[in-house]
C-alpha cells in the first residue's frame, strides 16, 4: 500500500457474514504468491491452497451456526462479532475461546489459522495500553480504532512475529544482513517503510490484514527493528513464498488418497520490500516495553490454552 492508496478498511463494503462471502473477499487481490517456483494466478482456486481457505471459511460458518460458541459481544462497539476478533475480558471468554478452537479442530481436522491473529490482538490490546500509560503515547487508541474497524468488516488477521533471524546468537542490529529481521528503512511524516521477512506465517495469504510484531527482546541499538503495525495482505511490496507440507501434492492428484481433501493449514514466508505503514496503523515504533509484548504474546498464545485446560 502506498500512502496514496485507499485500503480495505476505508472501502464502503458490507461486513463479511458467511464462509462463501469470505472466500469471495479473497479473490482478485493480485497477490504475489509463489508455489513450486511459479507465480500463482488466483490462490483461492489453487488445489493445494484451496483447502486452507476452506478451513478459515469454516470459522465464518460456525459463527452463523453456533453464535453462542463462535461469536461474542465486542466491548469496544457493543456489536456481536466473530470470537476470533474478540478481546478477551474474563475467564469465561478464555474458556469459550478454547471451546471454539476445539470445535474448529473437530470440524476441520487441521489448523484453521486464526489463533495467531487472535492472540496478537489480545496481547497488543494490553501492551499498547501499558506503553501509553508509561510514555504518554497514543498507540492504544490507534490500536482500538483499528480493531473496531476490523471487527466491523469481520476480517481475518494474521499475526506476523517470527523473523528469519540469521545468527541466533546475535541481536537484530548485529546481523550481517539487516533484512534478517523486519525493520524500518525510512520514516516520513506520514508513516514508515519496512523491509525484511517473516517465516512460517500461518494463514497469511488467507488473511485480510497482517499485524507485524518483533520476534525478540530489543535494546536501544535495535530501534529500527522495533516496529508494530498493520498492513493489508495485498500491500505493495509484499511477496509470499508458499510453505510446502508433506504429501501436499496429493491434493493435485485427484480424489483417491487425497488425505483430508477439504481442509488444510497454511504457512508461508512473507517478504517485505519497502512496505508502507501509515501512522494510523503503527502501534509501536520504538523499543519501550517490547519485551512485555513478546512475553504477553507468548502468554496469550500458549499459556491461555493451558490455563483454560486447568480451569476446566
Ligand atoms: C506450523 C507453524 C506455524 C507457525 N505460525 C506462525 C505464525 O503464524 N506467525 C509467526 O510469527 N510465527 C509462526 N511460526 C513460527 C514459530 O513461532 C517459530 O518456528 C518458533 O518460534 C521457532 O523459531 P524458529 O523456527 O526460527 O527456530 P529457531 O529459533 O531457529 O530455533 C530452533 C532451535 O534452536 C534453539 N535456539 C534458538 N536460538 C537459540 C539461542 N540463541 N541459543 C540456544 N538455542 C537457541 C531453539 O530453542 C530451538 O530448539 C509457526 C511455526 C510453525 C512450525
Amino acid at each position: 500500500m502506498t500512502d496514496l492508496q485507499v485500503d480495505s478498511l476505508d472501502c464502503a463494503t458490507k461486513p463479511l457474514e458467511s464462509g462463501a462471502d469470505y472466500i469471495e473477499s479473497l479473490r482478485n487481490r493480485s497477490l504475489k504468491v509463489f508455489l513450486f517456483g511459479e507465480l500463482v494466478d488466483e490462490p483461492v482456486d489453487h488445489p493445494i491452497i484451496r483447502p486452507s481457505v476452506n478451513a478459515v471459511a469454516e470459522s465464518y460458518d460456525l459463527a452463523l451456526r453456533e453464535p453462542d460458541l463462535a461469536t461474542a459481544i465486542s466491548p469496544i462497539t457493543g456489536q456481536r462479532i466473530n470470537r476470533f476478533l474478540h478481546i478477551a475480558k474474563s475467564r469465561t471468554d478464555l474458556v469459550m475461546q478454547n471451546k471454539m478452537q476445539r470445535k474448529m479442530g473437530q470440524n476441520t481436522g487441521t489448523c484453521f489459522q486464526r489463533c495467531v491473529g487472535m492472540d496478537a490482538l489480545n496481547a497488543l490490546h494490553s501492551v499498547t495500553f501499558d506503553i501509553d500509560q508509561q510514555h504518554q503515547t497514543e498507540y492504544h487508541s490507534r490500536f482500538t480504532d483499528f480493531v473496531e474497524r476490523i471487527q466491523a468488516k469481520n476480517f481475518v488477521i494474521g499475526g506476523a512475529m517470527t523473523d528469519v533471524k540469521g545468527d541466533r546468537s546475535k541481536p537484530p542490529h548485529a546481523q550481517a544482513d539487516p533484512d534478517l529481521f523486519v525493520h524500518v528503512v525510512e520514516r516520513t511524516d506520514e508513516g514508515v517503510y519496512i523491509s525484511g521477512a517473516k517465516a512460517h506465517q500461518t494463514g497469511c495469504i488467507n488473511s485480510h490484514w497482517l499485524v507485524v510484531m518483533p520476534t525478540m527482546r530489543l535494546g536501544p541499538e535495535d530501534k529500527d527493528f522495533a516496529i508494530v503495525g498493520a498492513v493489508p495482505v495485498e500491500a505493495d511490496g509484499i511477496t509470499y513464498i508458499y510453505g510446502r507440507q508433506s504429501c501436499d501434492t496429493r491434493a493435485m492428484d485427484g480424489e483417491v488418497d487425497a488425505g483430508n481433501a477439504t481442509f488444510s493449514g497454511q504457512e508461508a514466508m512473507v517478504i517485505f520490500d519497502r512496505v508502507f505503514i501509515p501512522s494510523k496503523y503503527i502501534f509501536h515504533k520504538f523499543f519501550h516495553l517490547l519485551f512485555t509484548l513478546l512475553s504477553q504474546y507468548l502468554l496469550t498464545h500458549f499459556n491461555f490454552k493451558f490455563l483454560v485446560n486447568e480451569i476446566k
